[in-house]
């Protein structure tokens, strides 16, 4: 147990109403993160499992995780559910996959669309699954049978026929139970034992057991980043990534109604996921005192939790800004895209519609004193793989849609080729492709002589 009071964990003070522009810009975005170093760590051991295969992952997994594996997967089909497991964590499993499943089929639509954009020209539009997935689960500093959940249930309900999971793997070179009962639950594959740049790049080329995918997803640390960056941009891995991820972040909009004991456990629960977490308050309104009873919630909550040594530096690279209204506090959280946004002021049951129809950017949100985010982060159904870093602002977070694409087709009927070829005709000029133009041509003279 940590002793009462070991950590400071004060918040950085700001007032909106005397900050200069500059300052508030600061507010507004991240600490900067050089990708350069991370860059150059990462190469070599996505070269080296390129080059070496199933050689180079035991070799690195050794290396940076202490691990020494015989194998580097495990097989699938996961037949069994885990006899360590109790049965409480079971139905906790349960309850929060079938909510997922709920809500990521209800994202579903499998119809073709069709429109005839002018008369004879048909256009439409199929979805299709993502055949192969690789889906990361970060494991560094905790378990988590929910990120397992959140990527892995989206993956099945798309239909996609082949789930790899990749995590890394415990001391003993086994895989925690609760991530193999929900490798079970969604059909995976296999689970490739390995973390970090190194199961990105078997995901990306592939190795002797490990098969290539089409997409890779998930959240992860620096490497796992840098590296889901590296193998999307080069044209031999032939892979997509779900979005660029950074340090999970917490934007809580709290007014005076808002129960300090609320504000602090919601800022702390981001703040012990990991050192470079961000818990930003912005406070409506409120007095000294008021503030105060929040601040020493943190500190009296934060010094507490097992994990007061990672939420102490995170806080330390927190802040809070005060403002006068809500519509001050929605402008400076639409400029700063949280991942999570907790909006807990009064009278939200009759406010809520208008609330959410005025927030521009953010991942998720999360509405009124009782819906925490550590609901959105389990069971409730929602999505807890979201653009972190300001990525809010033209990403989404994973959802059923990112485990498909679309394809498009058209079939244009004489008729059709009659009312559109001119319009083709002439755009192909003004480009001057020629053989264009012609592809048109040789059959409008058929139709129109
Ligand atoms: P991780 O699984 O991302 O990374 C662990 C791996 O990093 C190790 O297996 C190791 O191989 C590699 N590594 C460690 N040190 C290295 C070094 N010096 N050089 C090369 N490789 C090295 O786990 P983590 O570190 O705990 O990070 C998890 C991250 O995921 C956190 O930032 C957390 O906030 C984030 N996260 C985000 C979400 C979300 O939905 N946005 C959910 C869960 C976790």
């Amino acid at each position: 147990k940590v002793e009462e009071s070991k950590y400071d964990f004060s918040l950085k003070d700001f007032d909106a109403s005397t900050i200069s522009a500059e300052q508030r810009k600061v507010l507004e975005n991240r600490p900067i993160r050089s990708a350069d170093n991370i860059a150059k760590l990462v190469t070599p051991i996505i070269e080296n499992v390129r080059k070496n295969g199933d050689k180079a992952i035991k070799e690195l997994t050794e290396k940076f995780d202490g691990v020494k594996l015989d194998d580097v997967v495990i097989q699938g089909p996961f037949t069994e559910t885990p006899a360590e497991l109790s049965q409480e964590t079971v139905a906790a499993i349960d309850l929060a996959f079938d909510n997922l499943v709920k809500f990521h089929q209800a994202q579903l639509d499998p119809k073709p669309l069709h429109v005839e954009t002018t008369p004879g020209v048909n256009c439409s539009r199929y979805v299709r699954s993502i055949e192969k997935v690789g889906l990361y689960v970060p494991g560094g500093t905790a378990v988590l049978p929910s990120t397992t959940m959140h990527l892995g249930v989206p993956a099945m309900v798309a239909g996609c026929s082949e789930i790899v999971l990749a995590t890394p793997p415990r001391k003993d070179g086994s895989i925690v139970p609760e991530v193999l009962y929900v490798a079970k639950k969604i059909n995976a594959k296999m689970i490739v034992k390995a973390g970090g740049a190194q199961a990105i790049a078997a995901l990306a080329y592939g190795t002797e057991t490990v098969p290539k995918v089409d997409k890779i997803c998930g959240p992860g640390n620096q490497f796992v980043t840098a590296a889901k960056m590296f193998v999307q941009n080069d044209h031999s891995a032939l892979v997509s990534i779900d979005m660029p991820a950074g340090p999970s972040e917490v934007l809580v909009i709290a007014d005076a109604e808002a129960k300090p004991e609320y504000v602090a456990a919601d800022l702390l629960s981001q703040a012990e996921h990991g050192k470079d977490s961000q818990s930003v308050l912005v406070a409506i309104d409120l007095t000294d005192d008021q503030f105060k009873a929040i601040e020493e919630e943190v500190k009296k909550q934060g010094n507490a939790l097992p994990r007061a040594e990672i939420a102490k530096y995170s806080i330390a690279n927190s802040f809070a800004l005060r403002v006068k209204t809500l519509e001050e506090a929605i402008t400076f959280s639409n400029a700063y895209a949280p991942e999570h946004l907790i909006i807990n002021v009064a009278d939200i049951e009759n406010k809520k519609d208008e609330i959410i129809s005025k927030v521009e950017n953010a991942g998720s949100v999360f509405l009124g004193s009782y819906t925490t985010e550590s609901c959105g982060d389990y069971a409730s159904g929602t999505n807890h793989t979201l653009p972190t870093y300001g990525y809010a602002r033209m990403y989404s977070g994973t959802n059923t849609g990112s485990f498909l694409k679309h394809i498009t087709a058209q079939y244009i009927t004489k008729d059709g080729l009659k009312n559109l070829g001119p319009a083709v005709m002439r755009l192909a000029e003004c480009e001057s492709l020629d053989a264009h133009r012609n592809a048109v041509a040789v059959r409008m003279k058929d139709i129109v002589g």
